[in-house]
């Protein structure tokens, strides 16, 4: 049976040359970064190769990224220094961001009493603005956190506004930039953002690696301590196999980059067709116009459906999320549907469906064919 992955906001899978790139460093070069042998060097090297092929993909320099084991790490230490090392009182964020922000932010308000504001959120998903610059009228000190593309419903934050309307309030800025860094180009020199996030294994790099972008004289400091990596910030051996793979995954991501999302629109495009004619009273969660890798709709089905609905496609070897995948196995219904459904759309069942440029028109027609026989 052919394999479907359609499940790429979830994660991706590898590149055969970032395969190449981790088993080369994995064989031949093991030393320690921090020795000073050859051996070490020679990692070093491959280190602070790795870290400034990023930041020029995305115009930072290299002493702004930071490596972290994951996206998860780099936003609670982002959110946690902020209160606790730059002293923030408050933070703005909303109730569909990824979990990984909205649990730090409640731990925080817990620990801390920092007070949280959720700016409010459009009828199509979209973080409203005006409601942000309305809340940052107060004057507290403050960390903005907005993810610029939602992991789930793919709607699109405007960065560049966002960026302009924190720097007016001397808000701080930080962005879970998990979903975009790779798949859209990023200028951080432009940006107004002080810290962003991103995540290797979501642009067809390894699981287990990630890196925060911290801007300049931020005045953050270490989430846990030890020995001098990642100058001071982010202690522990570095995984160097890891951290040159994900240098090599996004390199290729952004060489790739325009013949890719073309191919991706296509092919997103043509399912959106295909669901036209084939369900047409079907509709699109958060709206036509979000990130062209992720498409989430609600399917005209009953709501009994709901629960056998991804098991169903499993079986034809179709993988595809419910709402967000860290979730996608629990009953609980989506906390960002939630935000922009009916209660009744909300039983209702709705699929997430994300691409990569591994996908094909076979794979769409699959798909298809599948929800037909539900
Ligand atoms: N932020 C967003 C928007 C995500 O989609 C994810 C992964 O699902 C994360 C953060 C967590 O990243 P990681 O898996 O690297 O911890």
């Amino acid at each position: 049976m052919k394999k479907v992955y359609l499940d790429n906001a979830s994660t991706t899978a590898l590149r055969p040359e970032v395969i190449q790139e981790m088993t080369k460093v994995l064989t031949e070069d093991y030393g320690n970064p921090s020795s000073t042998h050859s051996l070490g060097r020679a990692a070093k090297n491959i280190l602070e190769l790795s870290r400034k092929a990023i930041a020029k993909n995305l115009g930072a320099t290299a002493q702004e990224i930071i490596f972290t084991s994951c996206g998860t790490e780099a936003n609670n230490w982002i959110l946690r220094s902020a209160v606790k090392d730059l002293k923030v009182k408050r933070i703005i964020t909303s109730k569909i961001e990824h979990h990984a922000v909205l649990h730090t932010a409640l731990v925080l308000e817990k620990e801390f009493g920092i007070q949280i504001d959720y700016v409010a959120i459009k009828p199509n998903g979209e973080i409203d603005i005006t409601n942000l610059a309305e809340l940052l009228s107060h004057e507290t000190k403050t960390l903005v956190s907005l993810m610029h593309v939602n992991n789930e419903t793919g709607t699109i934050l405007d960065l560049e506004r966002v960026g302009r309307i924190c720097k007016e309030h001397s808000a701080l800025f930080h962005s879970d930039m998990v979903q975009s860094v790779g798949k859209t180009a990023i200028d951080l020199q432009k940006l107004s953002v002080d810290f962003i996030v991103a995540s290797a294994h979501k642009f067809h790099g390894p699981k287990g690696v990630g890196f925060a972008f911290i801007r300049k004289n931020s005045g953050l400091q270490p989430l846990f301590f030890g020995g001098e990596q990642e100058k001071g910030l982010r202690a522990g051996t570095e995984a160097l196999h890891q951290i040159a793979g994900m240098a090599k995954a996004l390199e290729l991501s952004y060489t790739k980059l325009e013949m890719e999302r073309s191919h991706i629109l296509q092919l997103k495009n043509y399912l959106i067709l295909e669901l036209e004619i084939e369900f047409p009273s079907f509709s699109i969660n958060g709206g036509a116009d979000g990130f062209y890798t992720v498409l989430n709709i609600l399917l005209p089905f009953a709501a009994d459906k709901t629960a056998m609905i991804l098991f169903h496609l499993d079986m034809k070897g179709i993988a595809v999320s419910r709402g967000s995948a860290c979730q996608s196995g629990s009953v609980k219904p989506s906390h960002v549907l939630a935000e922009i459904l009916s209660d009744e759309d909300l039983k209702k069942p709705s699929l997430r469906i994300s691409f990569s440029h591994y996908n094909t028109r076979e794979d769409i027609n699959l798909l298809i064919d599948a929800l037909k026989t539900i």
